[in-house]
C-alpha cells in the first residue's frame, strides 16, 4: 500500500461503477440501504470473485497436484496461477515464497511455530508493538513460553503512533524477531515499517509484517520492503474466507521445518525416513482450499485493474470527512489520531456503551463493529473497554459517511 495520498481532484474515481461490481451492496437491511462499514473485519466480494468460485465448483473441481487427468491438471494450473497473481499484487518476484494458508492468523502461527521452535533460545527476545491484533501477540506468547524467550513491546503515544526511539532501544542484541502490523485494525495507524525493518536488520533480527489491514488498501511491495515474512488474509482483500497467504524469504522457508505433516508436502515417505517437497509445497499439507485460492486469484485480478492513486484519494476523503464530523458530536472522542492512517475511524461516546451505539446504528442499516477488535491491550492503553469502529473500503461513499453520522447523532439524541 502507498502511504502517499494523491490530491483529491487529481484523478476521478468512479465509485458507482465499483459498487455495481459488489452485488451485496444493493441489499436493503431493515428496510434501509446497506451501509457497510465493517470492512476491517471482512470485506465484501466483487462479482468476479463470486463467479470464479462458482465456475470452479461448476466446471473445474478436482483435487490438485496428484493426478494426470484433465480436470486435476486444470485445477492445479488454476491454483498455481493464483499464486503468481498474488505474487504480482504483493510485489513478490519469486512466487515459491508464497504459502497458501487459512489467513493471517495461520500465517503468523506457522512462523511462530516452525521458525520459533527451531530458532528461539532461552533469553532470546521477540518484539511486538502495543497495537498488535491478538493474532500477532498470542502465537508469540505461546512460543516464547515454550522456548524460555521474552516478549517485549514497542510502546505508542496517545495518538496511536509507535515511539520509534523506544523501538530503537528495545530492539537489541537478544532480539530474534520483530513482529509488527503495517496498519492497525483498531486505530488505523499506518506504521513506518520500513524504519523498523531497518532497525531490526541492523541488529540481526528478522521481521514479520502483519499485512492483514494493509493489503486491502492497495498493492504491497513486499520485496521492496525487505521484510522476512508477510502475512495477509484473503477475505479482507475482497477474496473468499478461509484462505490467506504467508510470504517468507526462500532461504528462511527452505531452512524451516514443516508446520504440518501429511499429503502433498512430501517428496518421499517410508517408515524409516520422510523427505519433504520443496517450498512452498512443504508448508501446504493436505488438500488446500482450492476454490478459495482460485477466488483469491480473481480478487487480486480485480484489485490490480484499479487505479490505486484514485482509490487512495477517495478513501482518504471518506476518512477525513467522517473524522471531522464525528468530532462535532457532543461527547464523542476518536481513538487513534495518527498522522498517517488507513480509513479506520474508532470512537467512544461519553455515557454510551459501544454495543448500544452498534445496535442503534444497525437499525439504520449501518454496519459497524463494536468491541475490543481483538486488540485488548489497545483498549487498556486508552482506558476504554470497547470502541465503535467504522472501517471504509474503496466502495464506500460520502453517502455512507452521511448515513453513519446521522445514525450516530440519533444515538446522541437517544442518550441525551
Ligand atoms: N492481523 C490484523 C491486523 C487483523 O486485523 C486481523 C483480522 N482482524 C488479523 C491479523 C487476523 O486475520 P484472520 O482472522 O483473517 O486470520
Amino acid at each position: 500500500m502507498s502511504t502517499r495520498v494523491a490530491p483529491a481532484a487529481a484523478v476521478r474515481f468512479d465509485v458507482d461503477a465499483v459498487r455495481r461490481d459488489f452485488p451485496i451492496l444493493a441489499r436493503r437491511i431493515r428496510g434501509k440501504p446497506l451501509v457497510y462499514l465493517d470492512n476491517a473485519a471482512t470485506s465484501q466480494k466483487p462479482r468476479a470473485v463470486i463467479e470464479a468460485t462458482e465456475r470452479y465448483y461448476t466446471e473445474q473441481n478436482a483435487n490438485i497436484h496428484r493426478a494426470v487427468h484433465f480436470l486435476s491438471e486444470q485445477a492445479s494450473a488454476l491454483y498455481e496461477g493464483a499464486r503468481e497473481k498474488v505474487a504480482g499484487y504483493l510485489g513478490v518476484a519469486d512466487a515459491r515464497q508464497l504459502v497458501f494458508v487459512r489467513g493471517a492468523t495461520e500465517g503468523i502461527n506457522l512462523v511462530a511455530s516452525s521458525w520459533g521452535r527451531t530458532h528461539l533460545l532461552p533469553g532470546d527476545e521477540v518484539v511486538v508493538s502495543a497495537m498488535e491484533h491478538h493474532a500477532n501477540i498470542v502465537p508469540w506468547q505461546l512460543i516464547c513460553a515454550e522456548r524460555g524467550a521474552k516478549l517485549r513491546v514497542i510502546p505508542m503515544d496517545r495518538r496511536g503512533e509507535l515511539l520509534l526511539e523506544d523501538a530503537q532501544r528495545l530492539i537489541g542484541p537478544r532480539t530474534r524477531m520483530v513482529a509488527l502490523t503495517q496498519v492497525s485494525n483498531s486505530l488505523g495507524t499506518i506504521n513506518p515499517v520500513e524504519d523498523i525493518i531497518a532497525m531490526a536488520h541492523a541488529r540481526g533480527a528478522l521481521v514479520l509484517v502483519d499485512g492483514a489491514q494493509a493489503a486491502p488498501h492497495g498493492p504491497v511491495r513486499v520485496d521492496e520492503l525487505g521484510c522476512d515474512f508477510y502475512a495477509v488474509s484473503g477475505h479482507k482483500m475482497f477474496g473468499p474466507t478461509g484462505v490467506g497467504v504467508l510470504f517468507g524469504r526462500a532461504e528462511l522457508l527452505d531452512a524451516m521445518p514443516p508446520y504440518q505433516g501429511g499429503g502433498d508436502m512430501i517428496r518421499s515417505v517410508s517408515f524409516a525416513k520422510t523427505t519433504f517437497a520443496p517450498i512452498p509445497g512443504k508448508f501446504e499439507a493436505g488438500t488446500p482450499d482450492i476454490a478459495g485460492v482460485v477466488g483469491l486469484g480473481a480478487a487480486v485480478d480485480y484489485l490490480r485493474a484499479l487505479n490505486w492513486e484514485a482509490v487512495a484519494a477517495h478513501e482518504a476523503e471518506l476518512l477525513a470527512a467522517a473524522t471531522e464530523q464525528i468530532c462535532d458530536i457532543p461527547g464523542v472522542t476518536p481513538i487513534g489520531t495518527a498522522a498517517h492512517k488507513a480509513p479506520v475511524l474508532s470512537f467512544v461516546m461519553d455515557g454510551v456503551h459501544a454495543h448500544d451505539i452498534g445496535t442503534i446504528v444497525d437499525q439504520e442499516g449501518v454496519a459497524v463493529r463494536t468491541g475490543h477488535h481483538c486488540t485488548q491491550p489497545v483498549m487498556e492503553f486508552f482506558g476504554v473497554s470497547a470502541t465503535t469502529r467504522a472501517s471504509f473500503a474503496l466502495y464506500n461513499t460520502m453517502g455512507d459517511v452521511d448515513a453513519l453520522l446521522a445514525a450516530v447523532r440519533k444515538v446522541r439524541a437517544v442518550f441525551g
